[in-house]
């Protein structure tokens, strides 16, 4: 990851908020005068006191109950409207930078997002955000305030006596300490976080695997291990608690040393005769409620350090370059039905590896044809499909469909020309209509029954409780493999593109659910140019053409009966019993 200055990290965060900056700007002016009527209304109380004591002063009593009366009344509001606004903004904001990560993940995907361990990048992303919300809601109209109200504060002291703007200065100053200090326990923060999630992930674990953990005779290692990984994160916690305690202890002194300070000079200016009992009791009390905007703004350090890592993860999404660049001015084109497919001389690696996975790959294929790629596993079958799809760019060659470069039209374009049906079928948490409708939004309900019907799932559906408004479960996990691979064949046939690529769709099938879906396919798609990628001679035999891939070049090729005659590199293959066997 790109790692970017505190400073610019924060400057993009503040040039976010500029298109709400009015709202911005109204929340930071009400958080201070909220603050200073808190000062106001600390202050005409004390005065109301010393004047119910009999105490002389300049106001009279009515005045300053009316006064602190007042500065109440006020103090509420302006806390709401403040909190109000500065959490409008922040979650404003937040939903345009989910909406800008989702945006930057599409451009992205799938090449940057394939493996696993980007999918984890794209939680902790999203968790992400939420650490962001601290510092709009929460960073900068308490900066704002945590400035203005203790400057406020320095000038009406000093109209008193200088000695007191200096005063409360240092002890200020000494208040935000803990900004200084920060960074040293920056790590601990870090671990305890670390620590803390790996703990939790480490515990699911265990419980996930219970059973083998028990039936292995481990419960107990792991066990201790649990044990160790606990206390290791309460000595984190330990430290982290230390530090938030010596913070306080900062703060409450600073407070009480500041104000204690400014009472006792108070006192002696008022035996030399400078100021009256009343100025005593202004000073000493704007002083001892002047604090609090410094000791939130001494708190946000920890938090921060959060936000500006999360940001800085947020911001290097934001600026990844996708690999694959959509021609500069490609405009749609009318779908051709019926288009032919060549690879020309293809040299591909994936980024970042040395290891060509496709060279000199040249592979014609006809419309309405069917095609089979098989070969060992890792040869590259599935990386030459991916590259039709251009989820990837070649490195040298062309991919040509119906004789046009495939990097010359927009990628919707190619996409609606083609349809891939993997192994693992992804369902979202919606109804099973919504997910067929995929293929298509704008199909109507009697198209997805057709689809249905034809992809045969549609019986099942109607023994579901709500029928195609049944919702499948997170990551459809309440159907069953042959059932998702059925709807996936609806949403391709809603789909209705010319290609189909079928990448292992068959794999996670037992025989007889396999050979079941393979029929609905040969009957549904017969019209459609299939190339089927699958390490099962069983999904082979009707194809056309069967084209073997080794080191992701094309070694043989013909028809089922000319390779079975030529006992070469295919028969090897399926004396293995599967088409992607070793060939050594
Ligand atoms: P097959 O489908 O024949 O099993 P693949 O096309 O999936 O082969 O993979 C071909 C080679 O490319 C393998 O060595 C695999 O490890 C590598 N590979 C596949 N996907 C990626 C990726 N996203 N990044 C890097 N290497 C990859």
């Amino acid at each position: 990851m790109h790692k970017q200055p505190a400073v610019k990290i924060m400057l993009r965060l503040l040039h976010m908020v500029t298109p709400l900056a009015p709202t911005m700007l109204a929340c930071i002016f009400l958080g201070i005068l909220g603050n200073l009527s808190a000062v106001l209304i600390m202050v005409f109380g004390s005065m109301v006191v010393a004047s119910a004591l009999g105490i002389q002063l300049a106001l009279p009593f009515k005045a300053l109950v009316g006064l602190t009366l007042a500065a109440a009344l006020v103090r509420g509001p302006l806390g709401y409207f403040e909190q109000l606004m500065g959490h409008d903004v922040a979650f404003r904001l937040l939903s345009l930078m989910r909406e800008k990560i989702f945006g930057a993940l599409r451009r992205l995907a799938p090449a940057k997002l394939i493996d696993k361990r980007s999918g984890d990048i794209v939680t902790t992303i999203m968790g992400d955000v939420e650490y962001v919300e601290v510092f709009f809601a929460h960073t900068i109209a308490p900066v704002s305030i945590g400035i203005v109200v203790p400057l406020t504060v320095l000038i009406f002291a000093g109209t008193f006596w200088y000695g007191f703007s200096l005063i409360l200065l240092v002890f200020y100053l000494c208040t935000l300490i803990p900004l200084y200090i920060a960074r040293h326990v920056r790590a601990t923060g870090r671990n305890y976080h670390a620590g803390f999630s790996a703990i939790n992930t480490h515990f699911l674990d265990s419980l996930q695997g219970l059973r083998e953990l028990i039936m292995f005779g481990r419960a107990e290692d792991r066990q201790k291990e649990i044990r160790r990984k606990g206390q290791e994160l309460t000595d984190a916690s330990r430290k982290l608690r230390r530090y938030e305690g010596f913070v306080m202890a900062l703060s409450e002194s600073c407070i009480l040393g500041g104000t204690a300070a400014v009472l006792f000079s108070a006192l002696y200016r008022l035996h030399l005769g400078d100021i009256g009992i009343d100025g005593v009791i202004i000073v000493t009390v704007t002083a001892a409620s002047s604090f609090g905007p410094l000791v939130a703004l001494s708190a946000l350090t920890n938090d921060l350090m959060h936000t500006f890592a999360a940001s800085e993860r947020i911001f290097s999404l934001l600026d990844e370059k996708p690999l694959v660049i959509e021609h500069p001015g490609a405009h749609s084109r009318v779908r051709h039905n019926t288009p032919d497919i060549n690879y020309n001389n293809v040299l591909f690696s994936y980024p970042g590896k040395d290891e060509s996975v496709c060279r000199d790959l040249d592979i014609a294929i006809k419309p309405n044809t069917k095609t089979a790629i098989v070969g060992p596993s890792g040869s590259g079958k599935s990386t030459v499909l991916r590259l039709l799809l251009r989820f990837w760019d070649v490195d040298h060659g062309e991919i040509f469909l119906n004789g046009e470069n495939i990097k010359e039209p927009p990628l919707s374009y190619l996409r609606s020309n083609m349809t891939m049906v993997s192994q693992d079928t992804y369902l979202f948490n919606d109804t099973i209509e919504a997910n067929i409708k995929t293929g298509n939004p704008a199909a109507t309900t009697e198209e997805v029954e057709t689809a249905s019907r034809r992809a045969n799932i549609h019986d099942f559906i109607m023994t579901l409780p709500n029928g195609y408004q049944t919702r499948v479960g997170e990551s459809g996990c309440r159907l069953s493999a042959g059932e998702r691979q059925r709807i996936a064949i609806a949403r391709a046939l809603i789909h209705d593109a010319p290609v189909i690529l079928l990448d292992e769709a068959t794999s996670n099938l037992d025989t007889l659910n396999e050979g079941s879906i393979l029929k609905t396919i040969a009957h549904e798609f017969k019209d459609k140019t299939i190339i089927t990628v699958s390490h099962r001679p069983s999904t082979i035999v009707g194809a056309d053409t069967i084209m073997v891939l080794d080191e992701g070049t094309i070694v043989e090729q013909g028809t089922y009966g000319e390779l079975m005659n030529r006992n070469g590199t295919f028969r090897q293959l399926l004396k293995h019993g599967r088409a992607d066997a070793s060939l050594q």
